[in-house]
């Protein structure tokens, strides 16, 4: 048998998630997030299952567009973070990307260069995020700049990001979210605002285009859940198995450091997954996992290659049984990556976009 450790990529989710943001904001185009990688899930073929649904895709940086028209990707792209180099542009032209410009630097990279034909520019406002985009005060100039340079920029929106649309307390939300509607007002610029939190929570955001990117993968990441994020679907499931069972007595310590000591006599469960794969070595005792579409839990520290796990009330698993880490199980109980992740005291992106190249993808759907 080869390792079973592998990670089922759900492209019918995926494109049910994306239906649900687009749903959510039917006045806004919803351009889909795809960096790193696509939140692990393959850049390319997250791409194509979205193709013909999704106007437009979103992406760090301009390997990663390259990679997708590599990939046949023929929609438009938009560099979120622009160009790291004024080098970058010829590329971006030739390409056919959409680029925030978030510096001045950029900017004047940008009206130093002479495209064929005017690049669709994003510009960036640092509404209270404090780390891309102009200060509200310089962006007026800036964009005046733009709008006299259409021979360099067209298509120009208003971009900005929030840094607690997921929290339940709104107030800083809304101090940036008053700012920049009054910014967009007075420059009568369309607006390009909502990130996964915003589209499921805040529709007083939701602009021109919204930038939905966590969500689509299935990942709540509401501090608290709403109406709409209890429709999201996992994408994801990561899959293992059952590779050895141990018969312990009462006060036996399991694994390194003997983190775990059983609490009466026990049945561990030895699964092939561990921190090599890119499973949290930060999860906890306790951390859920489903062994044959039931909840168990994490039985002391997490290995390189294995994970083991507490079988003592599920007599019927046994070797080769099946393991989710996170995901779907074969009788359709969920184990949300967002509890997973609770546990080994991160996020499910962390999680997601953790996930090794060891690890093979499957795709199913789309
Ligand atoms: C990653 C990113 C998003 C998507 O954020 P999610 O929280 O995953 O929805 C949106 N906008 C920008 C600028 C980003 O970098």
């Amino acid at each position: 048998m080869a390792r079973p450790l592998r990670a089922d990529i759900d492209l019918d989710a995926l494109r049910h998630n994306y239906r649900l943001a687009r749903d959510l904001a039917p006045g806004s185009q919803a351009v889909a997030v795809l960096k790193a990688d696509a939140y692990g899930h393959g850049l390319v073929a997250c791409a194509r299952a979205l193709e013909g649904q999704a106007p437009a895709f979103a992406v760090a940086c301009i390997e990663e567009a390259e990679a997708l028209r590599e990939g046949g990707i023929a929609a438009p792209v938009v560099l979120l973070e622009g160009i790291f180099e004024a080098a970058e542009l010829e590329r971006v032209e030739a390409l056919g990307l959409w680029m925030a410009v978030h510096s001045e630097w950029q900017l004047d990279a940008l009206m130093a260069y002479r495209p064929a034909r005017p690049i669709p520019v994003w510009l960036k406002v640092d509404s209270g995020m404090h780390r891309l985009g102009f200060a509200p005060e310089r962006v007026e100039t800036a964009w005046r700049r733009l709008v006299d340079a259409p021979d360099h920029a067209c298509d120009l929106h208003l971009m900005s990001h929030f840094a607690t649309a997921d929290a339940l307390d709104d107030g800083y939300f809304r101090r940036q979210a008053t700012l920049l509607a009054e910014l967009a007002e007075r420059l009568g610029a369309p607006t390009c605002l909502a990130n996964s939190p915003a589209t499921l929570a805040r529709p007083e955001s939701h602009g021109a285009w919204n930038r939905p990117g966590v969500m689509l993968y299935g990942s709540d990441p509401l501090e608290h859940a709403n109406d709409a994020s209890r429709c999201l679907e996992p994408v994801m499931t990561l899959r293992s198995a059952i590779i050895a069972v141990r018969e312990l007595a009462e006060g036996e310590p399991v694994g390194y450091g003997g983190r775990w000591t059983t609490p009466r006599p026990s049945r561990i469960g030895v699964v092939a997954c561990g921190y090599g794969d890119g499973y949290d070595r930060h999860a906890v005792d306790g951390t859920p996992v489903l062994v044959e579409g039931r909840r168990t839990a994490i039985a002391g520290k997490v290995s390189m290659d294995m994970l083991t796990v507490d079988l003592t009330d599920i007599p019927e698993a046994d070797i080769g049984s099946e393991v989710v880490l996170w995901g779907r199980a074969g009788n359709g109980e969920v184990l949300s990556v967002d509890e997973v992740a609770r546990h080994c005291d991160t996020i499910s992106y962390t999680l997601l976009t953790g996930v090794l190249p060891r690890v093979p993808r499957r795709y199913h759907g789309g």
